[in-house]
């Protein structure tokens, strides 16, 4: 489905990202991963890509640094050949109720989440408008579109990407660019390892379909988004939740 497409994904090295990687290489993808502190996980994550026979390299960047980005992206295109496909999952939490939360706490998750996300769309983006297609791809969240308790800093970074994709997809449309958001539910990562028993009973009884999702489930819609299949979709954010915010 992938065959010849180069994919870039951020915080490739686990979670999420790594699901999303090697779900692009079983569609023959070639996949370049950025990780930030996970250096051991990333070359985990490259050894079982390169087992699915297809190109694979890890780069250490921080995502909120914008001329790290930019010399990154101008590596990984010169050492894959080229580009198709930017899935922008590097996220962290830090989570306090807004009286709580110091300045900092706000700007660090702000400058992960929507200024990488930025960052990364800039660079990727202006390669890709001039080859006149390609395909970007952002992890926004349910709590950007609800809000939640503790997350004033992660919800607002949150619907800033969903701002940020649907401007990209009205600017790169006229080149052939699709710009799409996934807003993942609660997915059973190391982001939510963290929350105690309880807080994950409580979240589990609202969501109808009674489980926490895998990362495999925001992988499948990722490599669809990524793909031939979704060339008429774009500005869309598509929640994988299950069902939690019906
Ligand atoms: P993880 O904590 O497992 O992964 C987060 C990834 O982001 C890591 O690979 C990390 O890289 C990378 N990252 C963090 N900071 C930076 C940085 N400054 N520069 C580059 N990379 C960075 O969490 P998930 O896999 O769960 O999260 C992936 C995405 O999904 C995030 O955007 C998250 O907000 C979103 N999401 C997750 C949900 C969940 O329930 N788990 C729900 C909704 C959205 P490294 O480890 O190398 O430092």
């Amino acid at each position: 489905m992938l065959t010849g497409k180069t994919a870039l994904v951020t915080g490739g090295a686990k979670g999420i990202g790594r699901a999303i990687a090697l779900k692009i290489a079983a569609a023959h993808g070639n996949v370049a991963i950025m990780y930030h502190g996970s250096q051991e996980k990333a070359q985990e994550t490259i050894t079982q890509l390169q087992a699915l026979g297809v190109k694979a390299q890890s780069y250490q960047c921080d995502v909120s640094d914008f001329t790290a980005t930019k010399a990154l992206v101008a590596q990984v295109i010169k050492d894959f050949g080229g580009l198709d496909i930017l899935v922008n999952n590097a996220g962290i939490t830090n989570d306090k109720l807004l009286l709580a939360m110091k300045e900092e706490d706000f700007d660090s998750v702000i400058n992960t989440n929507l200024k990488g996300a930025f960052n990364m769309t800039k660079h990727v983006g202006s390669y890709l408008l001039k080859q006149r297609k390609g395909r970007i791809i952002n992890i926004s969240s349910v709590s950007g579109l609800m809000g939640n308790v503790g997350q004033c800093n992660y919800a607002a970074a949150k619907a800033g990407l969903i701002g940020l994709t649907k401007s990209t997809a009205k600017e790169m449309a006229i080149r052939g660019v699709t710009c799409n958001a996934i807003a993942p539910g609660f997915i059973d990562t190391d982001m939510t390892k963290t929350l105690k028993t309880e807080i994950k009973e409580e979240i589990l009884k609202q969501i109808p379909l009674k489980r926490l999702g895998q990362a495999d489930d925001i992988a499948n819609l990722c490599v669809y988004l990524s793909s031939d299949l979704s060339g008429y979709i774009t500005g869309e954010v598509i929640k994988v939740d299950g069902g939690l915010y019906i």
